[in-house]
């Protein structure tokens, strides 16, 4: 796998990097090259991009911006060629907040600066490894649930710290969400320089969004790459965990791939079980009554041949909006239930492959993939939090939260206008009567209204009364007939760690404890369940399109100095202080009630059956790094 670490040699011609200037991503490439160069003078103000704005091209750049930057930029490279690298003529810290600050055009980038530099760091190191081992002989050891991309990640920091694991995986192969969700347009919808390991980064992703089939060979590979595989058991689900408390230890009952039971004994359980793994199917009257073929879009049933049919989609939800315009042309009939429209973020470039030149530059000039990345980071995510945020004195709520959220609805809702120009009708029903970023905000290139403008695709919105043998009845009592019904009804995902049944300290059951309103420490420890760690676990999942790999990595560092902390103070295990946990909650559903998910009445899988927001992190990403640095002793109880 080229890594983004080891950039090769610039030998090009002038006119080819002329060329491959063509397709550069601008914002992003000036500061790698600064940094190349060690000349900072070519991060000008006047070329500096006017700032965060979902799908603006270049940043916002005017063209003549653009034109400068091209110049500023071949400039560089022929230097960079010809010279070779400039050195630092500025200590990194002060570069990267130069660069930052450029790039940001914010007075908050000197917060970045710390997290700029690890993801920063020299070819070939990777700061976020343990950078310690395991003493030989002191007895530790961990069992890991789940080999999807968090479960991966887990085994590869156990490893370099020699730390001994195994992994129960319920699959026969690696990947979680990118081996189960095989569905037609299965894509990721953040771009593969943010989502992808910060260790095992690429400059030859194929796709700006990579497709399922990309993903799943990609964790195919890192897994290979680091040895992971033969630490895995497949076809093995653990459907019990007891915490032993005279032996500190846990014991694992599994079914194992013949179906008989086994069990096993760690010393810690990683849960990697993922928060979208098991589907969600609605309760519809007569649901069972269908004569033909139906199923949920994570578990696509490939048998079925959709061309010529009478297709019944439920639900509009992100899987929904990736399926349903990828079936749409071969079916001969297609309905769309829909409950609540999605906010759609235009991304011209959501299907386009990586252009050549632009592969070419993240494969040639040191650090353009981290700068992008950053750019990403910073333009999707933290960027952006203030659009999500609750402005107390705003009101009315329904529409928008704030004038920044208004600012957003604005900007979208003149994207659906321009969609559906032609069509009052689907406008009418596409147009959210919520806030955006209240759920999901789904990318789109223009294919979603092409899409429900087919004449095979109508959209009804009347909500459902029941499926029947031959079809499924709104709740206008029309009823639409089907050969195929399909589920993209999502997932269960405030039912964290289910079916699987734990108990912990004196018996304590995880699920009865959690009585639906799952909780933990960082999204991490919950109290009497001592030396269980969550990975994706309640209040990790990011709104604004980040990158669930990011909270990985901040987790499994946490979860790794937890192991130490043991290991350097020779106790068996640590069990979160109640209290500690307790107030950690209360500022996160604060937080949350302050964001524009937390506010909205609108149904979205962030909340659960009491209402509250189990699902989301509500703060910027940059303070979950912080946070989850490295654990604080006094948070445990240690024995
Ligand atoms: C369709 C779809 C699109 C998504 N797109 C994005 C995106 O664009 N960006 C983003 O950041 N995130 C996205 N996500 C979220 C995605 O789930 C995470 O990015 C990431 O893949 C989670 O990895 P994980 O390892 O934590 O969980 P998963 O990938 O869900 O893996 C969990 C693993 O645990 C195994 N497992 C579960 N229970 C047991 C058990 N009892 N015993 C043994 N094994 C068990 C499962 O088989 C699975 O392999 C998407 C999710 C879906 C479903």
């Amino acid at each position: 796998m080229p890594s983004a670490r080891t950039t090769q040699p610039i030998t090009a011609s002038d006119a080819s990097i002329r060329a491959a200037l063509d397709d550069a991503f601008l914002p992003a490439l000036l500061p790698a090259l600064a940094q190349a160069t060690g000349d900072y003078a070519i991060l000008r103000d006047d070329l500096r991009p006017p700032g965060v704005a979902p799908g603006i091209s270049q940043g916002g750049m005017s063209p003549g911006q653009q034109a400068a930057a091209r110049e500023v930029a071949f400039a560089a490279i022929r230097k960079l060629r010809d010279e070779g690298p400039g050195g630092e003529s500025l200590p990194l810290p002060e570069a990267v907040r130069r660069i930052s600050a450029w790039m940001t055009g914010s007075a908050a980038s000197d917060d970045y600066i710390p997290l700029l530099l690890e993801e920063l760091a020299p070819e070939g190191e990777d700061p976020r490894a343990p950078g310690w081992r395991k003493p030989p002989g002191t007895p530790f050891s961990v069992a890991i649930i789940g080999a999807g991309m968090s479960g991966i990640l887990a085994a590869i920091r156990l490893r370099q710290a020699g730390v001994p694991f195994v992994i129960l995986e319920k699959n026969a192969d690696v990947g979680g969400t990118w081996l189960e969700n095989t569905y037609p347009g299965a894509r990721v919808d953040v771009s593969n320089a943010f989502y992808s390991y910060s260790f095992a980064q690429r400059t030859d992703w194929p796709k700006h969004y990579s497709t399922q089939d990309v993903l799943l060979d990609y964790f195919r590979d890192v897994a290979q790459e680091f040895g992971i595989r033969e630490h895995v058991r497949f076809n093995t689900e653990v459907v019990e965990a007891s915490w032993d408390e005279a032996g500190t230890s846990w014991r694992l009952r599994m079914r194992t791939p013949d179906g008989s039971e086994e069990t096993l004994e760690a010393q810690a359980v990683i849960s990697a079980v993922g928060q979208l793994n098991r589907p969600l199917m609605p309760e519809i009257q007569g649901m069972e009554t269908f004569a033909g073929p139906s199923f949920h879009s994570a578990r696509w049933d490939h048998s079925v041949n959709l061309r010529g049919k009478r297709v019944v989609v439920i639900g509009t939800g992100a899987s929904a909006a990736q399926f349903i315009p990828a079936i749409a042309p071969e079916v001969a009939d297609l309905t769309v239930f829909q409950r609540t429209p999605p906010w759609l973020v235009p991304v011209p470039h959501y299907h386009d492959d990586v252009p050549d030149g632009l592969r070419w530059l993240f494969g040639h000039i040191p650090h353009y993939v981290h700068w992008y990345r950053f750019w990403l980071f910073w333009n999707t995510t933290d960027g952006m939090l203030a659009a999500a945020t609750v402005d107390e004195d705003w009101a009315p709520r329904d529409v928008s939260v704030s004038a920044a959220n208004d600012q957003l609805r604005a900007l979208l809702t003149g994207y659906l206008r321009t969609q559906f120009a032609d069509r009052p009708d689907l406008m009418e029903k596409c147009l959210p009567k919520y806030p955006p970023a209240a759920k999901r905000l789904v990318l789109d290139n223009g294919t979603w209204a092409a899409t429900l403008k087919r004449e095979n695709v109508r959209v009804v919105s009347d909500g459902i009364r029941e499926v029947t043998a031959s079809g499924v009845v709104a709740g206008d009592r029309v009823e639409y007939p089907a050969d195929v019904i399909i589920y993209g009804t999502g997932f269960q995902a405030s039912k964290f760690l289910t079916p699987m049944r734990v108990t912990g300290r004196g018996g304590a059951d995880l699920h009865a404890q959690w009585d639906g309103d799952a909780r933990a420490y960082m999204g991490i420890t919950v109290p009497r369940f001592p030396n269980l760690f969550l990975l994706y676990g309640p209040n990790t999942n990011i709104v604004v399109n980040g990158s669930i790999i990011y909270f990985s990595e901040c987790e499994v560092r946490y979860v790794l100095g937890c192991i130490k902390l043991l290991l350097d103070e020779g106790k068996r295990a640590l069990d979160c202080r109640q209290e500690v946990h307790d107030a950690y909650n209360e500022r996160i559903d604060r937080a949350n009630l302050q964001r524009v998910w937390g506010v909205s009445d609108v149904s979205s899988w962030y909340k659960n059956d009491r209402g509250r927001v189990a699902q989301n992190w509500p703060f910027n990403l940059i303070e979950y790094w912080r946070q989850t640095k490295e654990p604080d002793p006094g948070d445990y109880v240690l024995v």
